[in-house]
């Protein structure tokens, strides 16, 4: 049976990142994809323009409308722009999702440009994480999760993984990239202990949408296959993404990776 998949999420018109990239994840892994817009984002590869936000009524509507419908299998999270889109996503999820979710906490896009509103972040912590099968913060993020400073090192990545899980989540990726080291890694944090999964550093500016990619990866495996697993897999699957990315010619930004 092929897996149902929802990202709930922001838009990219220019196909790299939020919702488009999500749904061309879910197709590569062979899941069937669907999406419920937060949030419609007039940006390219060089930066975000601005954002118009839904009602959050009506995108509580466009959830209801495909579980009233759908068997859905897995669900994604990725921007959800404000307090009052966070409160009717967790709401939604808590009354229709018997599946796993991932969430993304989407804060800040690459190039540098704001995607949740600071009266969000609350939100999302308290409402969104407690639902999540798996969350994929960046350090970045977990930092304005966790209101501490960045972490400077592993044993830094360990402490706040911890504190992460507190929050509620069955798992945590905490993805290791911006750590100031030679090599990167990831830990993977779960009921059955933490993992330290060591993560490619890929000279590339084409790595547009790899943390949307990253999570729509997971969440499109993760109906057919444990968390360890989906996450490894997942992994591989950016991997290859980012590598493509030469064979396309789309924008003069930081370009989207290939799926
Ligand atoms: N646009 C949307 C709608 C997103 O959800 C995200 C996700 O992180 C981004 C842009 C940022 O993509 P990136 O930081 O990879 O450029």
């Amino acid at each position: 049976m092929i897996p149902n998949v929802l990202t709930i999420a922001g838009t990219d018109p220019t196909g790299g990142a939020g919702l488009q990239a999500d749904l061309k994840t879910f197709s590569a892994l062979g899941a069937y994809g669907m999406g419920a817009i937060t949030a419609v984002v007039a940006q390219n590869t060089r930066g975000v323009r601005s954002f118009v936000v839904l009602e959050p009524d009506f995108v509580g509507a466009q959830i209801d409308a495909v579980f009233d419908d759908v068997r859905v299998d897995a669900v994604k999270v990725g921007m959800i722009a404000n307090a009052a889109i966070a409160r009717v996503v967790a709401d939604r999820l808590r009354r229709h999702a018997r599946c796993p979710v991932v969430v993304d906490p989407v804060m800040v896009a690459k190039s540098g440009d704001h995607l949740l509103l600071p009266d969000a972040v609350a939100a999302l912590r308290e409402e969104l994480l407690p639902l999540a099968a798996l969350i994929t913060p960046n350090l970045p993020e977990a930092a304005v999760l966790l209101d501490c400073p960045p972490p400077q090192s592993l044993d830094d990545m360990h402490a706040m993984l911890a504190a992460l899980s507190a929050l509620g989540p069955q798992w945590v990726l905490l993805k290791g990239g911006h750590l100031r080291a030679p090599h990167s890694t990831d830990l993977l944090g779960g009921p059955d202990g933490v993992l330290e999964l060591p993560a490619q550093r890929l000279a590339t500016t084409r790595d547009h949408g790899t943390g949307c990619t990253l999570a729509a990866a997971v969440a499109a495996l993760l109906p057919t296959t444990d968390t360890v697993s989906a996450v490894r897999r997942a992994k591989d699957y950016l991997n290859a993404s980012l590598a493509a990315a030469d064979q396309l010619d789309v924008g003069g930004g930081r370009g989207p990776v290939h799926h």
